[in-house]
């Protein structure tokens, strides 16, 4: 069996930066679980893990346009303090926000000035290249249940839910 849509496929991965340090792992924990063909990873990762039987170690580089995207100067803005309502306002503070267009992102308050608040709505891996080691532990088949929730269950996937 090789990775193709609709399989639920696990993976022990590790996320590094340029710099080679270590963004996220799964070393140590469950492997990673998800169903290929679904947009549950980023596209990068999908296609190089796409055709490969388990057992297979890689070790790829994505680059922002097929991993968080390229950085974009209309995600950083500055909005006044006031419009936080009184609550304290520290940089690395982060919270929901929507662009002008409605999408919901979360948003990081990079610094103050003055009654400005510098908020910058760029996914935090925006721009970076992303190395990834990863090795595919396992392939099975989804169940229907899971194909219909866009979802695994089970070890590495989802042990709880109320849907
Ligand atoms: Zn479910």
């Amino acid at each position: 069996m090789v990775v193709v849509a609709d399989k639920v496929v696990l993976i022990h991965y590790t996320l590094r930066n340029d710099e080679g340090k270590v963004i996220d792992s799964s070393a140590g924990g469950d492997p990673l679980a998800y169903i290929h063909g679904h947009g549950n990873l980023i596209s990068g990762l999908e296609k190089e893990l796409e055709g490969k039987p388990a057992g297979e170690k890689l070790a790829v580089r994505i680059a922002p346009a097929d991993g968080y995207g390229e950085r974009s100067a209309e995600l950083v803005q500055r909005v006044p303090r006031r419009s936080f309502g009184g609550a304290t306002v520290k940089p690395g503070m982060q919270f929901q926000a929507q662009t002008s267009s409605g999408e919901a992102r979360v948003a990081t308050v990079t610094s103050l000035q003055g009654d400005m608040v510098m908020v910058d709505m760029n996914h935090p891996l925006a721009g970076e290249n992303l190395h990834f080691e990863v090795e595919i532990t396992e392939i099975r088949d989804a169940t229907e249940e899971e194909l219909a929730h866009g979802h695994v269950h089970g070890p590495g996937g989802h042990h709880h839910h109320d849907h």
